[in-house]
């Protein structure tokens, strides 16, 4: 089955679509994204990942490119175009194509919009699940506005290569502090000796996961306690249960950290609880 983009306005075979060499996404990394899970067709947490767009948006000052209804509408669109079940929906917005030059361009200049979606089997990240998944550990080298949404990806490209090269999964970034700050492309937990749930605060310069305030909703309605402190590496490596959540990967159980086992070495019941609480919501909720 072909793949279908939306490109400006236009629907396109996704082989042939393509952005202007002077998309100020491509030339400055300019833009923001998002992306959203797709179970049975529909999206999940639409509205947290929508209003986060136009935060992200309305922080770098570029233009809301069309009404939300409508862009609601292109999401579908893109989604049932590509026959997607199951899997996600990205969206890029950029500052739009002008001369290169740093400042911004003439005002009116039409942010680029594009959305893709594709499927990825449910099944490959419930095997993934059923196993748990391997983290390493990575400096954190990125800049103070990482509660932005923006394409500018390259550390964490870069910690994500990091993982695979060791085999991992994911790489969890390490503040100067020796505090893990997220991950890659997903925010970090553990449940620490003493039992209790830990995420990082997001006063910090850490992206607020979509998926990590779904949970932290279920983790209330569960009378999990939770503690909203960061953690050290030290204390990742002694945790009873580690685990990362993002559109995508859900709730992922992380069963080692740098080699160093988690636990039993299995996904824990925390983690599995708050996996299958997710999903059900997620798939109750999509729309
Ligand atoms: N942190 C980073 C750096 C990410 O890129 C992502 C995923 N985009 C997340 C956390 C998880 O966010 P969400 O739950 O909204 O997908």
């Amino acid at each position: 089955m072909s793949r279908v983009a939306y490109v400006n306005g236009v629907y396109r075979p996704h082989r042939e679509a393509t952005v202007h060499v002077e998309d100020r996404g491509f030339q400055f990394a300019d833009g923001v994204y998002e992306v959203w899970s797709v179970f049975d067709g529909r999206m999940a947490d639409f509205d947290g990942h929508m209003t986060r767009l136009h935060r992200s948006l309305n922080e770098l000052r570029i233009d809301i490119p069309m009404t939300r209804d409508a862009l609601t509408r292109v999401l579908k669109e893109t989604i049932r175009r590509n026959r997607v079940r199951n899997g996600i929906v990205y969206l890029q917005v950029t500052r739009g194509t002008a001369r290169r030059d740093h400042p911004f361009p003439a005002p009116g200049t039409p942010p680029s919009v594009v959305v893709t979606s594709k499927s990825i089997p449910f099944s490959r990240s419930q095997a993934q699940a059923a196993k748990g998944v391997a983290v390493v550990t990575y400096p954190d080298i990125r800049w103070g506005r990482c509660d932005i949404k923006t394409v500018g990806l390259l550390p964490n490209v870069l910690a994500k290569q990091a993982a695979r090269d060791k085999g991992a999964y994911e790489a969890w970034m390490v503040d100067e502090m020796g505090l893990i700050t997220e991950g890659s492309s997903t925010n970090a937990w553990i449940v620490d000796q003493d039992g209790k749930l830990r995420t990082r605060d997001t006063q910090a310069n850490i992206l607020r996961g979509i998926t990590r305030a779904a949970i932290m909703d279920l983790v209330k309605a569960e009378g999990i306690e939770l503690d909203e402190r960061p953690f050290s590496v030290d204390e990742a490596k002694q945790a009873k249960e580690a685990f990362f959540t993002a559109a995508g990967a859900f709730v992922m159980p992380a069963i080692s950290i740098d080699g160093v086992r988690i636990g039993d070495g299995k996904p824990g019941p925390i983690t599995t609880k708050l996996r299958e609480r997710y999903l059900e919501a997620a798939r109750r909720d999509a729309v």
